[in-house]
């Protein structure tokens, strides 16, 4: 008899790689031991491979949990091909098909089995399971149990039954999101707070970054298009269905093949212009977020946004699927004050309790902050996922080329005071009328018009004073706690800037009074 392969032999015997990315052979052996995991890993980051190969050198079979029938499809497609025996249950198949793959379970002849998990808690299923040899349980996509993100399915949080039914079978919960706060509802939901967690890097080396006020966005994504990638295979994203028509349409008119995709068209036209996608190169793809997960192309070399993305999440997620063979590649975008208010309208009067509402615009804000910043955006963007980045990357655009600013040391100052001043318990609103001296009914309850601050900061208006905490918080000398409706409070960072040890420069466009003198680089 041939003695069991190990983990190492199997990555190349099967996989055909000849080493593992880096925290792939810690949660590998670590599922092998029997324990369980936490991962977070960017998109592209080769999270598939941590349940994949256990499954395979655990006996039984490795249940995987996706929320996704169409991608369930591809997977077992590419893993047929490398002689995996695998299968998928959902609801697409025909009853004869499904019970096809129920008897090959049984019968032990599956290594990896992928199913929806509203299949997945149905009795039958569940009484299917207590029949078969489970090497591992595997949840991908794991965030969809957090009810503040916005891919929640109700049925994730059903799938906490898996560790009481199976207490012997080793769990991975897998996703590309990673604020610690998704991270712990995540642990808390799927009962893995045991779990070991491994948290990737998640930086993208080779994306720069890039970020521009709107100053006809048409023309500038054009130009983009034009002077960097006339030839490339790239993504356009839009808000709304109407411009991702209308944006595709135009694009054709002036020459590149491009593909509309969002939920509005037909399911055949869809899958059609996703197949052209893959399939063929240099096709730009104009679309709605509905276009994008699980799209796995190496050669996207751009990924362009004519409308600010909701949350830096969604951002990092999008731009994501730029580059992923490792070569140079651009995210791209365009923003302005007025999406900003659009975005802001339609959070508002959205259904939704007024803690949600809150979330989503404190969200909103920190996106902003991103594309205001004077300072490297990837130190930012990595600082978000809580990941410290020691230098400047010299790959975005605040790093390659000065921005015009003017002195928002003094403003600065004067925020964090109030912040100080005020018990660090009030949000932007409070703050901005205390700075502005407005005499307001909080105002006068907390008697903070006997503050030294009160009225100090007459010379901004309320959207600069906005604009000036964003930054703060965007470059961490301020925190924001959800938990306490958007009060800031200073961060350790704050103390040379209120002391006078720092300055802070603050981008020229955002300062919209006053002579926002625009450059135009042509
Ligand atoms: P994710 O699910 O994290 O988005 P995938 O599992 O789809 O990422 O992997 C992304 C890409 O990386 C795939 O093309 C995969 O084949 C490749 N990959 C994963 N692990 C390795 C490895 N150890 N060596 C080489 N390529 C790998
Ligand atoms: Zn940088």
């Amino acid at each position: 008899m041939q003695s069991v392969p190990t983990a190492r032999d199997t990555l190349q015997a099967v996989f055909g790689y000849d080493s593992f990315r880096p925290p792939q052979e810690t949660i590998v052996d670590t599922l092998l031991a029997g324990g369980d995991a936490l991962v977070i890993m960017p998109t592209g980051g080769g999270k598939s491979l941590c349940y994949q190969l256990p499954a395979l050198v655990r006996s039984g079979c490795g249940v995987v949990v996706s929320p996704l029938i169409a991608l369930m499809q591809d997977q077992v497609d590419s893993l047929r091909e490398l002689g995996v025996r695998a299968a998928y249950l959902n609801s697409s198949l025909d009853p004869a098909s499904a019970a096809a793959v129920e008897r090959a379970l049984r019968a032990g002849e599956l290594d990896l089995l992928y199913v929806a998990p509203e299949r997945l808690l149905q009795p039958r299923t569940q009484a299917l399971l207590d029949e078969a040899s489970i090497a591992l349980f595997a949840i991908d996509e794991a965030h969809c149990v957090s009810q503040w993100g916005h891919d929640f399915r109700a049925d994730y949080l059903e799938l906490s039954i898996l560790a009481e039914r199976f207490p012997g079978v080793p769990r991975i919960a897998l996703t590309a999101t990673a604020d610690a706060r998704t991270r712990a509802e995540i642990a808390r939901r799927l009962s893995l707070e045991e779990a070991r967690q491994f948290i990737a890097s998640f930086d993208r080396p080779n994306i720069r970054y890039r970020m521009a006020l709107k100053d006809n966005p048409r023309q500038q994504l054009l130009r983009f298009l034009r002077d960097e990638h006339p030839r490339d295979a790239g993504i356009v994203y839009c808000l709304s269905r109407r411009k991702v028509d209308e944006t595709a349409r135009w694009l054709r008119q002036q020459g590149f093949e491009a593909l509309p995709y969002h939920a509005g068209l037909d399911s055949a036209e869809r899958a059609a212009n996703q197949a052209r996608f893959l399939r063929e190169e240099g096709l730009v793809m104009v679309a709605t977020i509905a276009f994008g997960m699980g799209i796995d192309k190496p050669d996207v070399r751009f990924v362009a946004h004519l409308d600010l993305p909701k949350t830096v999440e969604a951002y990092y997620q999008e731009t994501g699927r730029a580059g992923r063979d490792g070569l140079p590649a651009d995210a791209w975008l365009v923003y302005g004050l007025q999406d900003v208010m659009k975005l802001r309208q339609m959070m508002d009067s959205s259904q939704g309790s007024e803690e949600h509402k809150r979330a989503e615009q404190q969200r909103l804000n920190a996106m902003l902050g991103l594309c205001e910043l004077t300072s490297c955006r990837r130190q930012a963007l990595l600082a978000y996922f809580g990941e410290e980045l020691a230098e400047p990357c010299g790959n975005c655009d605040t790093c390659l080329e000065p921005v015009d600013t003017w002195d928002g040391t003094e403003a600065a100052r004067m925020a964090l005071s109030a912040v100080y001043r005020t018990g660090q318990r009030f949000g932007v609103g409070h703050l901005v009328d205390v700075l502005r001296g407005v005499d307001s009914d909080k105002v006068r309850q907390f008697a903070h018009d006997n503050l030294p601050t009160f009225g100090v900061g007459n010379a901004l208006d309320v959207n600069q004073w906005r604009s000036v905490f964003r930054q703060l918080v965007a470059r961490a000398y301020l925190a924001v706690d959800l938990e306490r409706y958007g009060a800031l409070r200073l961060r350790e960072k704050a103390r040379p800037l209120l002391k006078g040890e720092e300055a802070l420069p603050l981008r020229r466009d955002s300062r919209p009074a006053g002579g926002a003198a625009r450059r135009r680089t042509e």
